[in-house]
């Protein structure tokens, strides 16, 4: 069976990469497209795994030689998808998470109109600041501006197919992998093996 294109989307701090982290983990066939990043790394964040760390001027090389699926500028840096792994994986018959923002996640649906768009929100927005402050990775600067982008993110929402409300992380990892699977499922996507059956009932 192929591997799908999935986009999952959402407020700073909604528990994007806890899900996608618990995913990958807990079930295969998944892989996580690393994105481009100019903004600076994170304790623990790995250069390669988590993002590919670089320099303004390095990104805009990337861009000019068309090697991102797509960009944004998200909170005063660039993040975007190069196209490489993603094509690789997909290849390989692996369904591709894209972490993005939503001026990318819109960027890719046109490109690709079969992506499956989720949202992950947290069940309140007093939680959303309260997983910010507690991961305490931003200062509250930084921690303000991503909560005030978050208000223009919600305008986006109806973009998406599917909603992760992650309230409790286990049922949210078992919804979001229901929803893969249910995608996976869809007729549209079966061509191939429903043109075999067919042939072998005409066979018959
Ligand atoms: P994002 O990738 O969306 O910015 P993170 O995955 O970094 O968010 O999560 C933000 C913080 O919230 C982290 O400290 C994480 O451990 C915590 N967190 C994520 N999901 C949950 C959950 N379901 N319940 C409680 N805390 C959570
Ligand atoms: P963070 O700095 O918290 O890792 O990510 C900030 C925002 O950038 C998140 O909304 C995340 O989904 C988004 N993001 C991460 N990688 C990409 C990317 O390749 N393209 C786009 N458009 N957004 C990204």
């Amino acid at each position: 069976m192929d591997g799908i294109l999935i986009v999952m989307s959402g407020f700073s701090g909604a528990g994007k990469g806890t899900l996608l982290k618990r995913l990958l983990n807990d079930y295969e066939d998944f892989a996580f497209s690393v994105s481009m990043t100019t903004r600076s790394p994170r304790e623990g964040e790995v250069d390669g795994k988590d993002y590919f760390f670089v320099t303004k001027e390095k990104f805009e090389e990337v861009i000019e030689a068309d090697g991102l699926y797509e960009h944004a500028t998200y909170c005063g840096n660039y993040y975007g998808t190069p196209r490489a792994y993603v094509d690789e994986q997909l290849k390989n018959g692996k369904s591709v998470i894209l972490d993005i923002e939503v001026q990318g996640a819109k960027q890719i649906k046109e490109k690709f109109p079969d992506t499956l768009m989720i949202f992950v929100t947290p069940p309140s927005i007093k939680t959303l600041r309260a997983r910010l402050e507690g991961r305490g990775t931003e200062t509250k600067e930084v921690i303000d501006k991503r909560i005030n982008r978050a208000k223009e993110e919600s305008l986006w929402i109806d973009n998406y197919e599917y909603v992760v409300i992650n309230d409790d992380l286990d049922t949210a990892v078992k919804e979001m992998y229901g929803i893969i699977m249910a995608q996976k499922f869809q007729t549209k996507r079966l061509g191939g093996f429903i043109s075999d059956i067919k042939n072998e009932l005409e066979n018959i």
